[in-house]
């Protein structure tokens, strides 16, 4: 089964995490992770520009390494960036020297205060940790853009049924997702503007 939505006890028992905002809010944020990529990235980003839509990248460090430009692209364009760690570790199988160095890396190069752990898993010895200087975002809702197996009919069912207002969604600027991407991000952004809701991007 494939968890579309945060479930609730997730959120109590992370309380320390940010995985939405008020639901009372009439905003949804849109998340991408993993780029910047050559291909990907420039392509969300003309989609974003075009729908006067602004977004939230948490970035690699290792990637901005590589196309810096388009890095720059994403501030000019007034998204708002985050840092995802150098290399993309999972928390839970480095070792905490090693992560935080990762995290430190890619904070010379990704200035920002908002961190997503990558796959979403570290320890609460890191989350506390990594608490003094970052705003540990997360999500609401995960589109499953990466994975073959769900349909994309499935994922905008889904978005049309759970998506409200204060999630936070959850997309890859990644060369795996981009077929995808290219048919799932004009209809979900459509789908979201249907509720009335409106597109902003992570400020803390
Ligand atoms: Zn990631």
């Amino acid at each position: 089964m494939r968890l579309f939505k945060t479930p609730r006890f997730f959120r109590l028992i992370f309380p320390n995490k940010t995985w939405g905002f008020s639901r009372l809010e009439n905003t949804v944020y849109l998340t991408f992770d993993d780029g910047p990529d050559p291909e990907v990235t420039p392509w969300i980003l003309d989609q974003l520009k075009e729908k006067e839509i602004l977004a939230t990248f948490f970035c690699v460090g290792a990637n901005v390494q590589l196309h810096p430009e388009i890095y720059q692209r994403i501030i000019n364009d007034g998204h708002s960036i985050g840092n995802h760690s150098m290399n993309h570790e999972n928390g839970l199988r480095t070792s905490n020297q090693v992560y935080y160095s990762s995290i430190e890396q890619a904070s010379k190069l990704i200035d920002s205060n908002l961190f997503r752990p990558p796959y979403g898993r570290m320890s609460l010895s890191q989350t506390k940790r990594l608490k003094r200087n970052y705003k540990i975002i997360m999500w609401s809702w995960l589109s499953y853009d990466f994975d073959e197996k769900t349909s994309i009919e499935t994922i905008l069912n889904k978005a049309k049924q759970q998506i409200k207002g204060g999630d936070i969604l959850v997309l890859h600027d990644n060369p795996k997702s981009f077929n995808r991407i290219k048919i799932l991000l004009p209809q979900l952004i459509d789908c979201v503007e249907k509720k009335q809701f409106e597109f902003k991007r992570i400020t803390v």
